[in-house]
């Protein structure tokens, strides 16, 4: 399905990721681990047209997703929960849910049915001013958000970032149960155990470069992980 080879990006003279291969496949979730700063954001960023890479490819079901502006790479199924969630704060829950079928609009009342249904905790505070909401709340919205453009694949930045441990548990519910309904899953997490967990398959990062990859069960098991990501 996705298909990242020899990814290269740069922020002026500063390169944040170099040489770095990863494949996603249909209906897996994959996880991207690694300590702050070592690229993951930039990838994920990259991948839905946000950077420009400075050299190599990134294939989606044929497509070179490096030429293709944002706007496209959402109407080609793919959709981003941005780290830090990035509500829109002033507007309702349910303006915030529409945003997320700007690109979309045809399948966009499909969508806020099977939203509110999966979340219905948004559905009950759908005319609720979104700066209201707490952060687990807000994550959901952001997640809810990135579901109204009915992705095939669905990036996730760090999901769990500051939540508290219960909201972090139905965070990572819910993306099984999205995952159960088809999507694929590209996560972004520095809760590596969760992640790891939930994962299929999994890349360590380290100052812009895949340093391991294996099944998340294995990098469950690897020392280096261990030691290193995981807390001993
Ligand atoms: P974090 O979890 O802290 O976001 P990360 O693994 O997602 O970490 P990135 O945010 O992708 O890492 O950052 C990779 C590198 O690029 C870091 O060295 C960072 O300082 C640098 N970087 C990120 N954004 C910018 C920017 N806008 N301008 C310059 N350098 C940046």
């Amino acid at each position: 399905m996705l298909k990242v080879s020899d990814l290269a990006v740069h922020y002026g003279a500063i390169q944040a990721v170099s040489g770095v291969d990863f494949t996603v496949n249909d209906g897996e979730i994959v996880t991207l681990i690694g300590a702050n700063g070592a690229g993951k954001s930039t990838i994920l960023k990259t991948i839905s047209g946000l950077l420009r890479p400075s050299r190599g490819s990134i294939d989606y079901d044929g497509q070179n997703l490096a030429k293709l502006a944002a706007s496209k790479i959402v109407k080609a199924g793919i959709a981003q929960v941005p780290e830090g969630r990035h509500v829109f704060e002033g507007l309702t829950v349910s303006e915030n849910l529409r945003m997320g079928a700007y690109l979309t609009p045809k399948t966009q009342s499909e969508q806020l049915t099977a939203v509110f249904d999966q979340f219905p905790v948004l559905k009950e505070r759908r005319n609720q001013d979104a700066a209201t909401l707490s952060g687990g709340e807000q994550q959901m919205l952001a997640m809810g958000r990135a579901m109204m453009a009915k992705p095939k694949l669905l990036l996730l930045d760090e999901p769990s970032m500051g939540l508290a441990p219960i909201y972090i548990n139905k965070i990572f519910d819910i993306i099984k149960a999205i995952h159960a309904q088809g999507v694929t899953v590209l996560l972004i997490e520095q809760n590596a155990q969760q992640a790891l967990q939930i994962a299929d398959r999994a890349y360590v990062l380290a100052n812009g470069q895949v340093k391991m990859t294996g099944t998340g069960q294995e990098l469950l098991a690897s020392a280096d992980v261990q030691a290193t990501y995981l807390g001993g």
